[in-house]
Protein backbone atom coordinates (compact mmCIF):
# COMPACT_ATOMS: atom_id res chain seq x y z
CA UNK A 1 0.00 0.00 0.00
CA UNK A 2 1.99 3.01 -1.10
CA UNK A 3 -0.42 5.50 0.47
CA UNK A 4 0.88 4.92 3.41
CA UNK A 5 4.36 5.93 2.07
CA UNK A 6 2.62 9.00 0.66
CA UNK A 7 0.89 9.78 4.26
CA UNK A 8 4.33 9.92 5.83
CA UNK A 9 5.54 12.18 3.46
CA UNK A 10 2.86 14.49 4.35
CA UNK A 11 3.53 14.16 7.89
CA UNK A 12 7.19 14.93 7.06
CA UNK A 13 6.34 18.07 5.23
CA UNK A 14 3.38 19.08 8.31
CA UNK A 15 6.50 18.64 10.70
CA UNK A 16 8.80 20.53 8.62
CA UNK A 17 6.80 23.57 8.45
CA UNK A 18 5.84 23.32 12.27
CA UNK A 19 9.21 24.10 13.50
CA UNK A 20 10.00 26.35 10.47
CA UNK A 21 6.54 28.24 11.37
CA UNK A 22 6.00 27.59 14.98
CA UNK A 23 2.53 27.02 14.91
CA UNK A 24 1.14 24.73 17.20
CA UNK A 25 -1.82 23.02 16.06
CA UNK A 26 -3.08 21.97 12.13
CA UNK A 27 -6.95 22.46 11.95
CA UNK A 28 -6.94 20.94 8.64
CA UNK A 29 -4.92 19.66 5.59
CA UNK A 30 -5.96 20.39 2.00
CA UNK A 31 -4.61 18.08 -0.32
CA UNK A 32 -5.27 17.78 -3.85
CA UNK A 33 -5.25 13.97 -5.40
CA UNK A 34 -5.42 14.18 -9.32
CA UNK A 35 -7.53 11.63 -10.90
CA UNK A 36 -4.54 10.08 -12.51
CA UNK A 37 -2.51 9.80 -9.53
CA UNK A 38 -3.45 6.36 -9.01
CA UNK A 39 -3.76 6.95 -5.32
CA UNK A 40 -6.73 5.83 -3.67
CA UNK A 41 -8.68 8.39 -1.36
CA UNK A 42 -9.61 6.09 0.82
CA UNK A 43 -7.26 4.42 1.71
CA UNK A 44 -5.08 7.71 1.87
CA UNK A 45 -7.45 8.85 4.59
CA UNK A 46 -6.92 6.08 7.04
CA UNK A 47 -2.95 6.19 6.09
CA UNK A 48 -3.23 9.76 7.07
CA UNK A 49 -5.08 9.18 10.11
CA UNK A 50 -2.66 6.58 11.40
CA UNK A 51 0.83 9.05 10.48
CA UNK A 52 -0.73 12.16 11.63
CA UNK A 53 -1.39 10.49 15.27
CA UNK A 54 0.76 12.42 17.34
CA UNK A 55 2.22 15.11 15.74
CA UNK A 56 0.59 18.95 15.28
CA UNK A 57 -2.04 17.85 12.78
CA UNK A 58 -3.76 14.91 14.99
CA UNK A 59 -6.95 14.61 13.84
CA UNK A 60 -6.99 17.27 11.63
CA UNK A 61 -9.91 17.80 8.98
CA UNK A 62 -8.81 16.30 5.46
CA UNK A 63 -9.64 18.55 2.86
CA UNK A 64 -9.10 16.34 -0.07
CA UNK A 65 -9.18 18.03 -4.03
CA UNK A 66 -9.33 15.38 -6.83
CA UNK A 67 -8.73 17.22 -9.61
CA UNK A 68 -9.49 15.83 -13.20
CA UNK A 69 -7.03 14.44 -15.67
CA UNK A 70 -5.85 16.22 -18.34
CA UNK A 71 -3.78 15.75 -21.38
CA UNK A 72 -2.89 17.39 -24.78
CA UNK A 73 -3.88 15.41 -27.56
CA UNK A 74 -1.78 15.66 -30.55
CA UNK A 75 -4.74 14.91 -33.21
CA UNK A 76 -7.39 17.60 -31.63
CA UNK A 77 -4.51 19.98 -30.48
CA UNK A 78 -5.94 21.04 -27.33
CA UNK A 79 -6.04 19.86 -23.79
CA UNK A 80 -8.66 17.25 -23.06
CA UNK A 81 -10.19 15.71 -19.66
CA UNK A 82 -9.32 12.25 -19.32
CA UNK A 83 -11.38 10.24 -16.48
CA UNK A 84 -8.04 7.56 -15.93
CA UNK A 85 -5.41 6.71 -17.82
CA UNK A 86 -4.50 4.80 -20.57
CA UNK A 87 -8.19 6.06 -21.74
CA UNK A 88 -8.74 7.84 -25.58
CA UNK A 89 -8.99 10.92 -26.02
CA UNK A 90 -13.04 11.58 -25.45
CA UNK A 91 -12.81 14.19 -28.46
CA UNK A 92 -11.24 11.56 -31.12
CA UNK A 93 -10.57 8.25 -29.84
CA UNK A 94 -6.89 8.80 -30.27
CA UNK A 95 -4.14 7.29 -27.80
CA UNK A 96 -1.36 10.06 -28.59
CA UNK A 97 -2.13 11.95 -25.08
CA UNK A 98 0.31 13.74 -23.24
CA UNK A 99 -0.72 13.86 -19.50
CA UNK A 100 -0.24 17.66 -18.78
CA UNK A 101 -2.31 17.33 -15.28
CA UNK A 102 -4.36 15.95 -12.77
CA UNK A 103 -1.35 13.00 -12.47
CA UNK A 104 0.08 14.58 -9.00
CA UNK A 105 -1.08 14.61 -5.35
CA UNK A 106 0.19 17.45 -3.25
CA UNK A 107 -0.15 19.33 -0.15
CA UNK A 108 -2.30 22.70 -1.00
CA UNK A 109 -2.67 24.23 2.54
CA UNK A 110 -2.81 24.18 6.20
CA UNK A 111 -5.37 25.23 8.11
CA UNK A 112 -2.80 26.43 11.42
CA UNK A 113 -3.67 28.03 14.26
ZN1 LIG B 1 -8.32 14.18 -29.63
Amino acid sequence: MHEMSLAESVRDLIEAQAKKERFRHVRAVELEVGRLAAVDVQALRFALDIALRGTSAEGAELVIAEPAGQAWCMQCSRTVELAQRGDPCPACGSYQLTVTGGDQMRVSGLVVE
